[in-house]
């Protein structure tokens, strides 16, 4: 039976959001946090950005030593073969590459005016793809830019031929949010039947359905016969009304009626990771969680009216549709409400070992600030730099990932323009 496969892309939709964006550091600790819940993939950037390069390469890094332990870290790119050149130039350890393509006829009247036709969209992609491949990229994923406002037998033809290329699986784009849970559902089994490779789903909520669609095009693509990819985002952070919020995309797999039977996210998904990754996105991106986000908003298990109240404490099952403790909720939040002391881009070493101090019990003894004078120095160092792109107090995640692989964080830290 084909499976469901969380590809999460809120280092690369998320992080394209306007007003809003993430450190290097940030985005490093997302791929942490989801390569710990056993997510898929992240789209973890952009490798022909400058500025992503490093934070790219380390992260690469960090899988080849394996810190990112399964998460597939795959790269964004317009499907062009110059954007192929310059992503393997910039990043050359990069396996994995998603190439984009606008596929609609309002995008290639109005976007290209008249300078490109279908012809030289299959074209540009096909090239591009056998671009990637020579070059040694593992798997290649090729996006179809607002599919949903893209002839169907189009898209057929643009899957077909990106299939014949070599490429990995075919990425659905309903970039505007523009389907339905029922048309999303029709025009994923067709293309599952007849372009016969897996198909990813990549929904928006401009509609306020992005969860749905994602749903009903994993199932029209496992119906067809085909693996299904559905794109996630961490608290559906993305363009605009945002993307499918990754732990409701795994709550609604595998909790809603009947769904779950037969459609099964692929490997092992630690949901309890989900509170602790939906707080330390909001707190990155500055975005508080809304109070009735599914799973981890603040009263997804709170209860005021009488009936509700009694009957939940009579059995939660009465009013909860799944427990908070599998969600990692449930242990007591620490707020400092009098003196603190925490980092900042001019801290020194003294408060510095204070704030580490204050934090030891969580974090172990091998990975604690050194004694040695120089070598706390080079970690306040580092530290500071983080400070530098986060403006504001690192969490203890953050210290301590700096602490056990200063190589690493410095290599993230360092832009030069
Ligand atoms: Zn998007």
């Amino acid at each position: 039976m084909p499976k469901i496969y969380l590809v999460d892309v809120t280092n690369r939709d998320g992080v394209q959001t306007a007003h809003l964006g993430l450190s290097k550091i940030e985005k490093t600790l997302i791929n942490i946090y989801l390569d710990e819940m056993g997510v898929f993939s992240s789209e973890f950037g952009f490798p022909t950005t400058q500025h992503e390069r490093n934070y790219l390469q380390a992260n690469l890094k960090m899988a080849q030593r394996g810190i990112i332990k399964n998460l597939v870290l795959s790269g964004w790119i317009r499907g062009i073969v110059d954007d192929v050149e310059l992503a393997i130039k910039q990043v050359p350890e990069i396996k994995h590459l998603n190439l984009s393509m606008s596929t609609s006829d309002q995008m290639i009247d109005g976007k290209f005016k008249g300078n490109k036709t279908r012809e030289d969209i299959i074209n540009d992609m096909t090239e591009a793809v056998d671009a990637a491949l020579a070059c040694g990229i593992q798997s290649v994923g090729v996006n179809a830019e607002d599919a949903s406002r893209t002839d169907i037998d189009f898209l057929v033809k643009y899957g077909k031929a990106a299939k014949a290329h070599g490429a990995a699986r075919l990425r659905y784009c309903d970039t505007l949010g523009y389907d339905n849970p029922f048309s999303i559902y029709q025009t994923a089994l067709t293309l599952a039947q007849q372009v016969e490779m897996p198909i990813e789903i990549h929904c928006h909520g401009d509609l306020g359905m992005a969860v749905g669609t994602s749903l009903a095009g994993a199932k029209g693509a496992i119906d067809g016969g085909q693996d299904a990819y559905i794109n996630t985002t961490v608290n559906g952070i993305g363009e605009r009304a945002g993307n499918a919020d990754l732990v409701s995309v795994i709550l609604a797999v595998t909790k809603s009626k009947d769904f779950g039977e037969k459609y099964q996210l692929a490997g092992n998904i630690k949901l309890d990771i989900a509170w602790k990754l939906a707080q330390f996105a909001s707190y990155a991106f500055g975005v508080e969680i809304p109070i009735n986000q599914p799973g981890v908003g603040r009263n997804c298990f709170a209860h005021a009216s009488g009936i509700h109240a009694d009957g939940v404490l009579k059995d939660p099952h009465n009013y909860e549709l799944y427990s908070y403790e599998e969600l990692g909720r449930g242990e007591p939040l620490l707020v400092e409400t009098g003196r603190e002391i925490c980092t900042g881009q001019y801290s020194g070493i003294s408060g510095f070992r204070y704030v580490v101090k204050t934090m030891s019990q969580k974090i172990p003894e091998d990975i604690r600030l050194p004694t040695n004078k120089e070598a706390a120095n080079k970690i306040l160092e580092l530290v500071r730099y983080a400070n530098v792109e986060t403006h504001k107090p690192l969490t203890e995640d953050e210290l301590k990932f700096i602490c056990q692989y200063p190589d690493i964080a410095q290599q993230l830290l360092t832009n030069t323009p």
